[in-house]
């Protein structure tokens, strides 16, 4: 195996796959530079090691088929919901979870295959419904009556639709992101289930194919998954089951996840034990297909000494709401030196105005300066999703890397853009 040049070669696990350090010490992500990404494209800016994310998500198919063939990966978009990216998916053969017009009008627009596409959500307007039926979408996720008497309005057809039911799993995860326990805002008890699939056995359209579940984010053991696929049993036969995503990410070298193959294996076991011969399998993996592919450049602008030592970047919160939400521990590294080992311990912070804009808690830097461009590890799930205007921040561009060719797949929000939202005097009479 090649070395990759990291001053820590066990680096190579939280970095992209098709990350290495140039002889100059700088590190590069799909044979791209991040210094020379930052200069050309500014930053904060999310970059993506293309190849990795389009052989991840070929590991994921692929290992699932192996192992069940009836089968089908769905990319959770919303974990990273980049047109591009929609598009990638397409291309590798996954199918795509939305859950809300914005994710399904860019799935459409990527060129995905309508049927492939399914739709969730705890409170689907029925503008969205009538969006989804119109397109011609695979699979609406029912969550219970209130999209029965929306869809009852709205189809003049067949509509294959899953019922999401709560499997009564509570994964050790963070609260935010732990949706399969009793109090979950998501889905049906399964008596509950049970009553409206019984009803819906005649209805003249809704074609109830099978069940959903989804047990939460980040999960770092493979046993919650395991109870879930168990908890179907109770319902019946169906031809599909969907058991959601949730496998977990190592973010830093202290992390454990389970490997693929050791998922797969779990869930395809529990699977041949309690689902009917035959029937489909679908999972719906977001975090564990896209994060770490994806690393997060900043550029340092304030190296402050006082009690401790503070780098200051000119991202944080508004790029990297994660380390707020869930305490997420990311793993950073100075972009210019990535083959020196870290000479100072510092407090990595954003430049939004809240003590909670920490990026990393006790990082270790080589001799970070200002103008150093700094890059968050395993950033590629739910922080560009969860960009965010705060302190006037404009949402980062997003640039995929490739045999040392970049593309960029989201421009920059500009300042015209930004203030453009607002109605202003020019409009309304606001001082009067
Ligand atoms: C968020 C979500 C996923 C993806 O979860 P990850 O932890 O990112 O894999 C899958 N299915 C549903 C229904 C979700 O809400």
């Amino acid at each position: 195996m090649a070395a990759s040049g990291f001053y820590d070669p066990r680096l190579e696990r939280i970095f992209p796959p098709n990350a290495a350090v140039r002889s100059d010490g700088a590190l590069e992500i799909g044979g791209c530079a991040l210094p020379e990404l930052a200069a050309e494209y500014g930053t904060p800016l999310y970059v993506i090691d293309e190849q990795g994310l389009r052989d991840r998500m070929r590991a994921y198919r692929d290992g699932l088929a192996e192992r069940w063939p009836n089968s089908q990966v769905a990319f959770a978009s919303k974990s990273f919901p980049v047109l591009a990216a929609y598009a990638i998916a397409a291309a590798e053969g996954l199918a795509i979870d939305v859950a809300g017009a914005g994710e399904l009008l860019l799935a459409l627009e990527s060129g995905a295959p309508p049927e492939l596409i399914h739709l969730h959500g705890n409170a689907k307007s029925s503008e969205e419904l009538a969006l989804a039926v119109d397109a011609g979408i695979g699979t609406i996720v029912l969550d219970g009556e209130a999209d029965v008497e929306r869809l009852d309005a709205l189809l003049t057809r067949p509509q294959d639709v899953l019922v999401r039911i709560i499997p009564g799993v509570d994964p050790r995860v963070p609260k935010a992101i732990s949706t399969g326990g009793a109090g979950s805002k998501f889905g049906l008890p399964i008596p509950q289930a049970r009553q409206l699939i019984e009803r819906l056995a005649a209805h003249p359209y809704l074609n109830v194919v099978g069940l959903h579940l989804h047990i939460g984010s980040q999960v770092l053991e493979v046993e919650p998954f395991v109870r879930a696929v168990e908890a179907v049993r109770e319902l019946g036969e169906f031809p599909v089951y969907n058991i959601g995503g949730g496998l977990g990410v190592d973010y830093h070298l202290r992390h454990r996840a389970p490997s693929l193959d050791a998922y797969l294996d779990a869930i395809t076991a529990a699977a041949r034990r309690v689902l009917p011969a035959g029937s489909r399998l679908v999972i719906e993996p977001g975090r564990s297909l896209v994060a770490r592919s994806g690393v997060t450049a900043y550029r340092v602008n304030n190296v402050k000494r006082t009690g401790a030592t503070f780098v200051a970047v000119d991202g944080g919160l508004a790029d990297q709401l994660n380390v707020a939400l869930m305490d997420m521990e990311f793993t950073p590294i100075v972009a210019d030196r990535a083959d020196a080992v870290p000479d100072t311990t510092a407090q990595l912070v954003g430049r939004q105005c809240e003590s909670g804009d920490l990026l990393v808690d006790g990082a270790t830097l080589a001799a970070p300066a200002a103008g150093d461009t700094i890059v968050l590890a395993a950033t590629g799930a739910y922080g560009y999703t969860l960009s965010n205007n705060y302190n006037g921040a404009l949402k980062p561009a997003v640039v995929f890397c490739r045999d040392g060719a970049s593309r960029l797949a989201v421009r920059r929000q500009s300042y015209a853009e930004f203030l453009g939202h607002h109605v202003g005097p020019s409009e309304q009479a606001w001082a009067c």
